[in-house]
């Protein structure tokens, strides 16, 4: 499989970022891979690095030197269905801002974007659109096979963190060790049943504190699983993500844009989801 993160240098909801919680959490993210020599690419918002200051583009660093790579995740993380054609390429172009001179000063290319919420586009003339401009900027778009809502166990996550409750800080962590080795299990067989044989997977986490609490769990979790690690680019080599893929205005993962392509019939309901005591604590309503 090969690992993304998203929202580099760090996902953080509301209201500013923490520059300590960012310094810590990419120390342990990236000081986990690299002794475990598994590649990733890093998708980062520019707008994330400008709100950190010098201390942004210091951590970026970091993913553009080793098995580490970074991508282009928008200048701001906008929502393609609310955007034209020509704000999008904006937010494309200006998502290079730091990511883009700072590859090349190691003679590197940033070879893939990801859309903020896999959105690719919501209507086919906008999704082809963007599919055009996106490869004139030399970009493939960056797919993603398993979704374990890290996001929505890390917004729990968080609250327990500003309370100071570690009781419930380790009670996330299971929950979401455990609902990750369910969607590992799921999504793997959803390829194999629409694609028909294995094909490397995409893991899609976000850069935030509970993948950092958890990052070395979450390796052994996949290796559990059976799988070995690769980068993207080889990941993606695997013709099925050549397979074209329809406009949507939601943002499944690729085994249900390929079902679509090839008339397999799937179930999504079957896919099971995240605790709802999570959603509960997070939003403070228990
Ligand atoms: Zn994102």
């Amino acid at each position: 499989m090969a690992i993304t993160f998203d929202d580099l240098p760090y996902a953080s909801e509301g209201s500013g970022i923490s520059t300590k919680a960012a310094i810590d959490a990419q120390h342990r993210i990236v000081h986990t891979l690299r002794q475990a020599h598994v590649p990733a690419t890093g998708f980062a918002n520019e707008d994330k690095v400008v709100a950190l200051g010098p201390v942004g583009p210091r951590l970026l660093a970091e993913w553009n030197k080793g098995l580490l790579a970074l991508g282009n995740h928008g200048y701001s993380h906008f929502d393609s269905n609310d955007l034209n054609t020509e704000s999008i390429e904006r937010e494309v172009v200006r998502g290079e801002a730091t990511i883009r001179p700072m590859a090349a000063s190691v003679g590197r290319a940033i070879p893939f974007f990801r859309f903020p919420y896999n959105h690719i586009g919501d209507t086919e003339a906008k999704r082809a659109a963007i599919e055009k401009f996106l490869a004139d900027h030399g970009y493939t778009l960056a797919a993603s096979t398993i979704d374990t809502s890290d996001y929505f166990f890390n917004n729990a996550y968080e609250r327990a963190f500003a309370k100071r409750d570690k009781a419930m800080m380790r009670r996330i962590k299971h929950a979401y060790l455990d609902h990750s080795r369910i969607q590992i299990a799921y999504y793997g067989e959803l390829v194999r049943k629409v694609i028909g044989r294995e094909v490397p997977a995409i893991m899609l986490l976000h850069a935030n504190r509970l993948n950092s609490a958890t990052i070395g769990q979450l390796l052994a979790l996949f290796r559990s699983a059976g799988y070995g690690f690769v980068s993207l680019t080889e990941a993606q080599r695997d013709p099925a993500y050549s397979t074209p893929v329809a406009a949507t205005k939601f943002g499944p993962m690729w085994a249900y844009r390929w079902a679509r392509a090839r008339h397999v019939k799937v179930d999504g309901r079957l896919e099971q989801e995240p605790p709802t005591w999570i959603g509960a604590y997070a939003s403070g309503t228990p």
